[in-house]
């Protein structure tokens, strides 16, 4: 009996209860074949309904949905059925399903209230991919308000309950031991270096070693179909593995040879699998693993604005799975094809898909579900802000979403294509186009590692271009006739090298074509052959990459401006090197020594305005701007053409620019300190004293004070009429000034408040006005003679302080009251003086 039903009574008990339950069984417990065939047999779904299964794997769901249908006794599609990308087996009378990925989350797009489901189970959750994260968190919401009867439950086999408790609570944690026996764990003694020998030939030789230590089945993990087509060839060639069943096992077989891989053998068997044998597949009789350590995993890659996935090393966490595998049944031996002590320098866990995916996918899906604000969005995880602004404004970019947030017509279209939504958008465009072919072949060379190899030399160089020609009017057009090419020798290494291309990448394009294939028919599109143009094929890459169309700056260099205020350069090596617009579907941001960043544009498709205007139509903008012009020093008048916020023409004139915006401009320039206007002087700023000095002295006057606001309009008006800082620096200030008090408040300023003053002796003297203090009037001894006691101006109000100097200007004394110092100070001083400047007149 199968370890899980020892936790029957308290898991029905808790699916009935609170309706919401983790449960935490190893993998082989029963968890995921035995779990919804419960809920069916007590009566939890009702009269007709349904649990879903969310599974992580395609490869896993529909093995899963065959067995459980043979458990059941039923035929597949019947009472069991799955639901997979590109493939459905479900019928009315199903009640167990299957599925992956966002088809649960569509559904409850579709459907908030999700009828005829009456329970989920959320499979391997472990993982921790995307879909399931958010599907729960949709789920949660969806039970607490329409469907308070929806039964949830999280299944893993190693999860770290606390977290995922908290955000489901109130829920139930019902947990099982299992059973199981020591794993042996054995490491390389050397690092082994995959590319100088390959990882199958390393894997075969360690799997004729197990084979000997040990008695049972041998499982294999390899990152995907290609390493796995080599390993089963390489182990067929060991003398020592002779008599075993060799069998792969991974996504892109076909049902039958999956379900041989699975099947039960009178001999003793070999699977080589992807990490869908991790753990969310069980296979019975194995006692040692071979684990390469390598996984493909999915990441979100910044150059290429998409998901990827890539061959990585996996996480100890994974790699204990893995070794798990061989302890079910006996104590059981794992290789590991790595050595211990690189295994101290691995992550411990992978990083949950929320913080390493782009999400424009799922934000879309939510968008379709009504849900406009995602940041608000109950996340068990909650992704960057930045991730979800960027999702955000790429679907903007793309027309998926309004700018308030919700999704548009083209939004919802793009949902039907399981893909990202740069390529669900592209595959719109090439249904209008008729070229669906070739964005199927350019989604499928964009995954993987780049099928061309650089810096090939001359040879290379010259071989590409007798065969494709020397000019692209897209640098994917190049690669398109690479593949072909290569396609065509069938992958030869020779011919592959020849020509610089990567014949294991372009080996792996093959199957990746096909399903980009199956994904447009999928949605309903032309796959056929036909012939295309060109044109239409570079307006696809447009449609899908409009974020980042680039403009060349100049003919002579390289740099370019972006769209949403970007700077770049063009790779070197693109083929499209003359035109002046193009989009780059490859963004590379490249460290420099002094901490600059400067972002490399490579894969270049060259694009005409006219493609802007026709796909993107509402997205320009004309706009006359006045400015100031720091090279030229002057203001102009800036006519720009934009597409977005990307200035595709301007043209700037120093004609028809309105003078009071020039004022106003220039003004700005003068008060920040960047314009000197010459001829304001000390005069001026006399003059603006004086007035202040009225304005304070003689209120009943009502001449008002010049403040520092008024400064302001006073420079703007000496800027009137001007357009350059030329004509701005030499403008008189005084007119100006004079213009600002009527010809009265003049007359008045001038009675109170002279330049000069006229003494008694008939002498004029220059009069210094400050902020403070009294008006100070200077002037040597010999003009002072015959005047006494105490000046004023202002009608006699305003006294005025004198400052005696010496005949050779220095000051001597200040006095209010001449009548003193000629009493008391000029006698002491007088026979010094007469002797120092004899020739000056001394009375
Ligand atoms: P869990 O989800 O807890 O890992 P499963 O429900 O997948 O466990 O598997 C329970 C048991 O059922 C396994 O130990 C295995 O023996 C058996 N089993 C599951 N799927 C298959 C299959 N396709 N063929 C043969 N046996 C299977
Ligand atoms: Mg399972």
């Amino acid at each position: 009996m199968l370890p899980i039903y020892e936790i029957e009574p308290a898991l029905v008990a808790a699916m009935r209860g609170k309706g919401r339950v983790i449960v935490q069984a190893p993998t082989g417990s029963g968890k995921s074949t035995q779990i919804p065939q419960m809920l069916l047999r007590h009566g939890l779904l009702g009269e007709k309904g349904e649990v879903v299964v969310l599974q992580p794997r395609r490869l896993a769901a529909r093995l899963l949905a065959k067995r459980v249908a043979e458990e059941v006794g039923t035929p597949l599609g019947g009472v069991v059925g799955y639901q997979i990308r590109l493939e459905s087996r479900t019928s009315a009378a199903t009640r167990i399903r299957f599925v992956t990925e966002g088809i649960l989350l569509r559904q409850m797009s579709f459907d908030p209230a999700l009828r005829g489901v009456s329970a989920i189970l959320f499979d391997e959750f472990h993982e921790r991919h995307l879909y399931g994260d958010i599907s729960l968190a949709r789920a949660r919401q969806i039970q607490e308000t329409v469907r308070p009867d929806l039964k949830i439950a999280v299944m893993s086999a190693t999860l770290d309950a606390g977290p995922l408790e908290a955000y489901l609570a109130p829920c139930e944690t019902v947990s099982s031991q299992g059973r199981s026996f020591p794993v042996k764990i054995e490491y390389l003694q050397k690092p082994v270096d995959f590319e100088a020998e390959p990882v199958w030939d390393v894997a075969a030789r360690e799997c004729e070693r197990a084979a000997a230590a040990t008695g049972g089945d041998l499982l294999v993990f390899m990152p995907g179909s290609y390493e796995i087509g080599r390993t089963v060839q390489a182990i067929q060639g060991r003398p020592g593995l002779r008599g075993l069943v060799v069998l792969p096992l991974h996504g892109e077989l076909s049902p039958e040879a999956q379900d041989r891989a699975v099947a039960r053998y009178e001999r003793r068997k070999v699977i080589v699998s992807t990490n869908v044998a991790e753990t969310s597949l069980t296979i019975d009789g194995v006692t040692a693993i071979v684990d390469s350590g390598l996984a493909r995993i999915a990441r979100f890659d910044p150059h290429r604005g998409i998901n990827t996935l890539l061959v990585e090393r996996i996480s100890a966490a994974s790699a204990d799975q893995r070794a798990g595998r061989a302890g079910r049944t006996a104590p059981g031996l794992c290789i590991r094809l790595w050595t211990e002590r690189e295994h101290g320098r691995r992550p411990a866990q992978e990083l949950p898909e929320v913080k390493r995916l782009d999400l424009a996918e799922v934000v879309l899906t939510l968008k379709a579900a009504g849900i406009s604000d995602t940041f608000g969005f109950p996340w068990l995880e909650k992704p960057e802000r930045r991730s979800l602004e960027r999702a955000e404004s790429l679907l903007a970019d793309l027309g998926a979403i309004e700018p308030a947030g919700g999704i548009t017509p083209v939004g919802r279209r793009m949902l039907q294509f399981p893909a990202h939504p740069r390529y669900a958008r592209m595959f719109l465009a090439a249904e209008e186009r008729g070229c669906v072919r070739a964005v199927a072949l350019m989604s499928a060379l964009t995954q993987g590692r780049g099928i061309l190899l650089r810096g090939g030399g001359r040879e290379v160089a010259q071989a590409r271009e007798e065969l494709f020609g020397e000019e692209h009017e897209s640098d994917f057009f190049l690669l398109m006739r690479a593949w072909q090419y290569a396609d065509k020798q069938g992958y030869s290494l020779d011919a592959c090298r020849r020509l610089g291309i990567h014949a294991q990448s372009a080996r792996q394009v093959g199957p990746l074509f096909e399903q980009f294939l199956e994904v447009a028919r999928g949605a309903g599109l032309d796959t056929a052959e036909r012939r295309v143009e060109g044109t239409d094929i570079r307006k696809c890459v447009l449609a899908g990459f409009p974020d980042q169309l680039a403009r060349r700056l100049d003919a002579g260099t390289l740099r370019c401006e972006l769209v949403h205020g970007r700077k770049g350069v063009l790779a070197r090596e693109s083929s499209i090197q003359r035109s002046p617009l193009f989009v780059a579907a490859e963004i590379t941001e490249v460290g420099g020594r002094a901490g600059e960043v400067s972002v490399l544009l490579g894969l270049a498709t060259a694009v005409e305005e006219a493609w802007l205007k026709e796909l993107f139509p509402g997205d320009f903008r004309d706009a006359r701007e006045v400015a100031y012009d720091g090279a030229a020093k002057r203001v102009v008048s800036r006519r720009e053409r934009r597409f977005r916020d990307l200035v595709l023409e301007a043209k700037s004139s120093a004609e028809d620019v309105p003078l009071d915006r020039a004022a106003a401009i220039l003004t700005a320039e003068v008060v920040a300190g960047r314009i000197k206007i010459e001829t304001w002087d000390e005069a001026v700023e006399q003059w603006i004293v004086r007035v202040n000095r009225l304005a304070e002295w003689f209120p009943e006057l009502e001449v008002n004070s010049l403040g520092e606001a008024d400064r302001v309009t006073l420079i703007e008006q000496v800027c009137y009429g001007e357009t350059s800082a030329k004509g701005v620096r030499d403008k008189p200030v005084m007119p100006v000034l004079r213009d600002w008090l009527t010809a009265e408040q003049l007359a008045v300023l001038d009675d109170y408040l002279p330049e000069r003053l006229v003494m008694g002796n008939g002498r004029k003297s220059r009069l210094t006005y400050a902020k403070e203090g009294p008006p100070l009037l200077s002037a040597r001894i010999q003009e002072l003679y015959g005047v006494d006691g105490r000046l004023a101006i202002g009608h006699g109000r305003v006294p005025v302080r004198i400052e005696v100097l010496a005949p050779n200007q220095r000051p001597i004394q200040v006095t209010e009251d001449l009548g003193r110092f000629w009493r008391e100070v000029y006698p002491k001083i007088k026979p010094e003086l007469s002797r120092r400047y004899p020739r000056h007149e001394w009375r």
